[in-house]
This record gives C-alpha cells, sequence and structure tokens, in this order.
C-alpha cells in the first residue's frame, strides 16, 4: 500500500515536472524544491524518496541492474566519491543557474541533471549520484541534519542482519557492533529499508 502510494506521488510529479518543461515554465519546480528544502527540517529528505525526478528516472534502471545482479559495468574512481565532490557540484549548478538568471539566458539545467542521473545509473550506480554528484543532495544534507522526523531503527531489536544496509541507495546506513544506524542526513526516505527489515524494526517516526 505504502509502496503503491509512493509510486503514484513520483508519478504526479514527474508528470508535473514534464509539463513544467513542456510549458516552459520549469522555474516553478524550484519552487517545489525551495519549499521542501525549508519542510527537510522537519521531516527529512522526503524530496529526494518521493518527488525528484532524477531519482524517479534513476530507479528503474537501479531496479533493472538490481535484479540482474549487474554491478557498474564502470567504476566509480575513489576520488571522485570524496565528499568535496557534492559541494563543487553544488558551486557548478549554482553558478550555471546565477549566469542564465543574469543573462536571461535559459539553460536546461535539471532536465540536463535528469539525463545525467539516468546515465549515471546505467554505467555507474545511483548511490554515487546520491552521495557525490546531486547538488539538491548537497543542499538537503545540511538542511536535515537534524530533522524532527526521520528514518530510524530500533536498535535494541536489531538482529544486525545488514539488509537494510544492502538495500540502501544512498548507503545511509552504517553498521554498528551490534546493530545498525542510519545516517538522516544521507537517508532519502525512500522506504526500502523499512519494506526489506525482516524483523521489522525500522520506523520512519518523530525523533
Ligand atoms: S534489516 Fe532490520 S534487523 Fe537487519 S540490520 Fe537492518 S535494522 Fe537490523
Ligand atoms: S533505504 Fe532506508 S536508510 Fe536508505 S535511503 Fe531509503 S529510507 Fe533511508
Amino acid at each position: 500500500m505504502h509502496k503503491r502510494i509512493q509510486i503514484l506521488t513520483q508519478i504526479v510529479f514527474i508528470f508535473l515536472f514534464v509539463g513544467l518543461i513542456i510549458m516552459n515554465q520549469i522555474q516553478i519546480w524550484m519552487g517545489v524544491f525551495a519549499v521542501t528544502l525549508l519542510l527537510s527540517v522537519f521531516f527529512s529528505r522526503f524530496y529526494c524518496g518521493w518527488i525528484c525526478p532524477i531519482n524517479t528516472v534513476m530507479k528503474p534502471f537501479a531496479w533493472v541492474k538490481r535484479k540482474l545482479k549487474i554491478k557498474g559495468p564502470l567504476k566509480v574512481p575513489k576520488i571522485l566519491k570524496r565528499p568535496v565532490v557534492r559541494y563543487l557540484s553544488l558551486i557548478g549548478i549554482a553558478s550555471i543557474l546565477a549566469y542564465s538568471l543574469i543573462n536571461k539566458q535559459p539553460i536546461p539545467v535539471l532536465p540536463t541533471l535528469v539525463l545525467i542521473g539516468a546515465l549515471i545509473a546505467i554505467l555507474f550506480n545511483e548511490t554515487w549520484f546520491h552521495r557525490s554528484l546531486c547538488p539538491y543532495g548537497a543542499l538537503l544534507k545540511l538542511s536535515a541534519k537534524k530533522p524532527k522526523k526521520a528514518v530510524g531503527i530500533d536498535e535494541d531489536n536489531c538482529t544486525n542482519c545488514g539488509i537494510c544496509a544492502r538495500v540502501c541507495p544512498s548507503d545511509a546506513v552504517d553498521k554498528l557492533e551490534s546493530s545498525h544506524r542510519i545516517d538522516v542526513s544521507e537517508c532519502l526516505v525512500c522506504h526500502e529499508c523499512i519494506r526489506n527489515c525482516p524483523t521489522n524494526v525500522i520506523h520512519y517516526q518523530v525523533r
């Protein structure tokens, strides 16, 4: 049920996104993002898991690769996984947007990012995009550092099986000595871990 609502929400937002591109009104999407950025202070990065068109487009590719047990095919160089890469990406995209605004020259930044996301998901892996390349993720990581509501593990009852860490597309689950813990600032609120935890000890809840 939950998954169906999530997929439906993603479809609605991808239609909205495409509609705005067709109507030449893509700047309205920045308003959608700004609202969700503010809300992420309270409700975590639900934009990523439920609304983001880049993630919605990447998902089917990642799903097919998971089913076929394909990793890669290309390997991401270690240097490009460094935390600084995501902030360089943010600065780069912000500069392009500023140039576009100042010169009143429309540049299709967001649609291009959707295409890049799809290519990354096909050729590399979605985790790299979430953790190192997404400029929106870089901002959301800052706003969702200590959200009021977040995905969390009841560590006392975790059996430490590691399934949550394996299914997490954002590498947001850390292994502890006898349990696992979620880094909420990296969590996309995608609910994959909640759906897959065999002991049902992961919940999206008030902290
Ligand atoms: S899937 Fe559930 S039981 Fe397994 S490590 Fe994660 S939280 Fe613990
Ligand atoms: S799998 Fe769980 S921890 Fe990972 S991004 Fe999704 S909701 Fe967050």
